[in-house]
């Protein structure tokens, strides 16, 4: 592992065998038979207590993670704080896990359902958010009442072992949050042990496929998160400073490397001018530098290999006939680390591959397109649809676009419009493999099983022997 900040190698990971994947299943499943009997208050209490470690231990969190991955404090504090927000919704699982009642469905029976946990549950994450991914899927998990085993990103493993050792000072049983580091070679063991009854997974397309259709295959459950191109659809009415603003901020903030962020412009009509100068003006305020320095806006990108392939797409998309309005290649960065500069390309087409494919690093495309709905359709067509955002002072726009748009998560004038924790996370298309998309309601159903009771307490005065296929009475 390196510092991307310095390029310096910071320490060695050491990645999970086949055999130690199947001794931390087998410590998980011995951990899941007793915390399924852990009252929801039990289960609760030790969520309350997690919240508050969180709370005290922020700093030192965001350190470690602003050392692995490179992003500045107060964004990794940022992602800390979202995270959070599931601990805070899966606490209130003493509700959340509340059953349907029917009394007297039929004379004398009454009809209930319950959800139960699965047992043992895993988690796949990507190196992007160390903390607030995981806390996507564990938070839920736990409070269900199954044991979860989660293989973070091998680029930035220490975050995963902080969110251990807390749950462990929170009182949760030894067993029930395993961290496991491992690469593919650990991915796959998970993905055929008879043992693991689901898995949740946040990464790029081409994984998250391979995870779903491989998790699928040994009848397990499966939640796959993957990769994104997300447009932003700025209108001619647009409060253009503000669009710039938010467009800037959604574009290179985390150096771009952000499932949710606006690597696409799309300007309508007469604002593409406005918009392109607006966006411009602001870039070269934006310091890139070491994340752990307060005046620095955009940190390295997580490897020199990754720096390196970024700077190629902005080569092709200039060669392709982009027009390189900002080149952040040319930007003066500090030495040593995998940083990059940021950059503004206009005039962009659908066929170049800097509009094609997910760059994730601090380049922003703007594609001119004439009408909203040539806007709209180029946003339709494209394979990804994880978020989007229009920028517009029109609301019957808004609303038509909320509409239409064939997108998971749809923002109005706000540029990353990642739900909170009492919604739920998810794209569409090429940008989620299932049907299920992550925290709020729809996790607490991926991390538990429904069943229905259907009950009667025998009146001996109505007792009878009938062999009719049961029926409501
Ligand atoms: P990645 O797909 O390379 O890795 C994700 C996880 O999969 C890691 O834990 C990694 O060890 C594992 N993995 C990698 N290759 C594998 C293989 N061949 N077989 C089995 N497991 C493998 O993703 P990344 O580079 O860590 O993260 C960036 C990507 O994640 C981007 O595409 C980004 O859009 C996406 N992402 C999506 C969301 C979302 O919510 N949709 C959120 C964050 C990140």
């Amino acid at each position: 592992m390196y510092n991307p900040a310095t390029g310096e190698r910071s320490a060695e990971v050491e990645l999970a065998s086949g055999s130690e994947v199947d001794a931390a299943v087998a410590k998980a499943v011995t951990a899941a038979r007793d915390w399924r009997h852990a009252s929801l208050s039990q289960r609760a209490g030790v969520l309350f207590a997690f919240r508050q470690l969180l709370h005290e231990r922020t700093a030192e969190l965001s350190a470690i993670v602003t050392a692995e991955h490179g992003k500045v404090l107060s964004d990794s504090a940022g992602e800390i704080a979202r995270g959070l927000e599931n601990v805070e919704f899966a606490a209130g699982v003493p509700q959340l896990l509340k059953g349907g009642f029917s009394e007297q469905a039929s004379t004398g029976v009454d009809v209930y359902s319950i959800r139960q946990p699965l047992g043992v549950v895993a988690g796949i994450t990507p190196f992007n958010f160390p903390v607030m991914v995981p806390l996507w899927m564990c938070a839920n998990a736990i409070a269900c009442g199954n044991a979860f085993i989660l293989k973070p990103s091998e680029k930035d493993p220490s975050a995963s072992l902080f969110l251990a050792q807390m749950w462990k000072d929170a009182g949760l049983p030894d067993g029930v949050f395993t961290v496991l580091q491992g690469d593919k070679e650990a991915v796959d063991a998970l993905l055929v042990h008879p043992d693991v009854a689901a898995v949740s997974f946040v990464g790029s397309t081409p994984i998250a496929r391979y995870i779903y259709e491989a998790g699928t295959a040994q009848g397990k459950r499966v939640q796959a998160l993957g990769g994104a191109k997300n447009h932003a659809l700025v209108l001619p009415d647009a409060d253009v400073e503000m669009a710039a603003d938010a467009v800037v901020s959604a574009a290179y903030g985390s150096a771009g490397e952000r499932c949710m962020a606006l690597s696409v412009t799309v300007a309508v009509g007469d604002v593409a001018d406005r918009l392109v100068d607006a966006l411009a003006a602001r870039l070269p305020k934006l310091k890139v530098g070491d994340g752990t320095h307060p005046d620095t806006d955009i940190g390295p990108l997580i490897t020199a290999e990754h720096r390196d392939k970024v700077a190629g797409y902005i080569g092709a998309g200039a060669k392709a006939g982009a027009t390189l309005v900002v080149d952040g290649r040319d930007e003066e960065v500090p030495a040593g680390g995998f940083f990059l500069g940021t950059t503004l390309m206009d005039h962009v087409t659908p066929e170049m591959t800097v509009y094609t494919d997910e760059i994730f690093g601090p380049v922003l495309c703007v594609v001119r397109a004439e009408t909203y709905e040539q806007g709209l359709a180029l946003i339709n067509d494209n394979p990804y649809a994880n978020g989007t955002a229009i920028f517009t002072r029109d609301g019957g726009a808004a609303r038509q676009f909320q509409y239409d748009v064939q997108v998971g998560m749809v923002g109005i004038n706000v540029p990353v419009p990642v739900p909170v924790a009492y919604y739920s996370f998810g794209g569409w298309k090429a940008s989620l493999f299932g049907d299920t998309h992550m925290y709020g309601a729809e996790g607490m159903s991926f991390y538990t099983r429904g069943k229905v009771v259907t009950s009667r307490w025998p009146d001996p005065a109505t007792s009878a022997v009938d062999l009719g296929f049961p029926r409501t009475r």
